[in-house]
């Protein structure tokens, strides 16, 4: 917060007002030292006397504690810009999980192919070449199935048919359904028609 700001507002809307230092100081029950101590930004005035005081000058606690006065137009755009900010903080958001998912998905297939050859052209056929492609095999579908959560929980998928955006009911629907790419044939949960649900990265 802007004391000075603050003090040079409070000063004002009394001068607006017509009122001295010693009158405002009366009405609120405090010394003239307080009033002119706010009015020069070295002290807030008590929780207790802030609505007294906004009461007497016309003004809000918002536009006393901004130092300004602030039209409903503004308070619009101020909204406004809040929600927009938190939209684009979501797309990064999941943009960034995409990005997370594909370089893990291809970490993985890479990691499995290498670590399968390897262990063929070193290993004799046998038990513990066996147990290396099990526990291998085992490992990449565990990453690739944590991939497809990551895939699935960033962003939402639009209907086609209605363009309701939404979230898979569960993992296992989104992954027993057909896919090509990042779209999947889905049910809507709005209009529960089956359509191929593009991935989109936003609500609206
Ligand atoms: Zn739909």
């Amino acid at each position: 917060m802007d004391l000075i700001k603050i003090g040079k507002f409070i000063a004002n809307e009394r001068k607006n007002k017509n009122i001295t230092q010693e009158q405002l100081a009366e009405k609120l029950y405090v010394t003239d030292r307080a009033v002119s101590k706010w009015e020069r930004g070295l002290s807030l005035p008590d929780a207790g006397k802030m609505l007294d005081l906004c009461n007497i000058l016309g003004i809000n606690i918002n536009e006393l504690l901004n130092g300004e006065r602030i039209n409903m137009k503004d308070y619009e755009k101020k909204t406004e810009e809040l929600l927009l900010e938190m939209a684009r903080q979501d797309e990064l958001k999941n943009k960034r999980l995409m990005t997370n998912m594909l370089v893990l998905v291809i970490t993985d297939f890479v990691f499995y192919v290498s670590l399968i050859l390897l262990a063929c052209i070193t290993l004799e056929e046998g038990f513990v070449l066996g147990t290396i492609i099990v526990c291998a095999t085992a490992l990449f579908v565990a990453i690739a199935f944590y991939a497809f959560k990551l895939e699935v929980d960033a962003g939402y998928y639009e209907c086609k048919n209605c363009h309701h955006r939404y979230i898979p009911e569960s993992y296992f629907k989104a992954l027993m359904a057909p896919h090509m790419h990042t779209t999947r044939y889905m049910k809507c949960p709005k209009c529960h028609k089956k359509s191929w649900s593009k991935k989109v990265m936003t609500k609206e």
